[in-house]
């Protein structure tokens, strides 16, 4: 099962996306986290990269639609997360079967909260929230044992610009998969938890459960 995760920075897809790989066994591919990876490599290809995500910008179509394609190769259950980005990357992958696009609707305010307090380890791999999600030692990774930082680009400006190419560039792309029929909207203003277990019976069943009223 392919599935795409799409929503604004700080909607908790990186969170949900590392549930889904521990839980249920998907791979987890953040074209993101990989990009940040290079950058730490300090190569000029780094360079390059650093200067977009530093501006809250975009990386090329071209390259992060490559990049994907050769990660995601022979897996069979991927979570793409925070990826397509925009319409152009989105009709680059017209030819790759995917069965479902979860949307993670958030309002601007719970998520540039979430940014706010958000830590993440100096390998990059584990997310934390100074409140709402803490480390069981402060500044250190429950998982790695590394320490604890700030995203670069989860300073107030970055952010301020990162939601502006999300509403221009991203949102189009919700109405695409809405058009194709494999869109499914999920409420992340909730608790992580209540999230996953949305999304997790998404995937169960094909579709969302109904609501039951419960009788008084
Ligand atoms: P994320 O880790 O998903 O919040 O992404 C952090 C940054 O990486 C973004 O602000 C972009 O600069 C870059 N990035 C991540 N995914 C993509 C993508 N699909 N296309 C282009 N740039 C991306």
């Amino acid at each position: 099962m392919r599935i795409m995760l799409l929503g604004p920075p700080g909607s908790g897809k990186g969170t949900l996306s590392e549930r889904l790989e521990k839980e249920l066994g998907f791979f987890h591919l953040s074209p993101g986290q990989l990009l940040r990876e290079e950058v730490k490599r300090g190569t000029s290809l780094g360079k390059r990269i650093a200067s977009y995500i530093d501006k809250g910008h975009l990386v090329p179509t071209n390259f992060v639609v490559e990049m994907v394609r050769l990660e995601m190769r022979g897996k069979k259950k991927v979570i793409l997360d925070g990826f397509p980005r925009n319409r152009e990357q989105a009709e680059a992958f017209a030819d790759v079967k995917i069965d479902l696009v979860l949307y993670l609707d958030v309002s601007e305010k719970v998520a540039v909260e979430r940014l706010s307090g958000r830590r993440v380890c100096v390998q990059q791999k584990h997310g934390f929230h100074v409140h709402h999600f803490p480390p069981k030692k402060k500044g250190v990774c429950d998982h790695d044992g590394s320490s604890l930082t700030k995203r670069k680009d989860d300073a107030p400006a970055i952010v301020r610009e990162r939601f502006l190419v999300y509403r221009k560039e991203t949102q189009p792309v919700i109405a695409y998969y809405r058009k194709k029929g494999l869109l499914r909207e999920v409420d992340g203003n909730r608790d992580p938890g209540d999230v996953y277990r949305e999304v997790k019976r998404i995937i169960m069943m094909g579709a969302p459960r109904k609501r039951v009223q419960k009788r008084k």
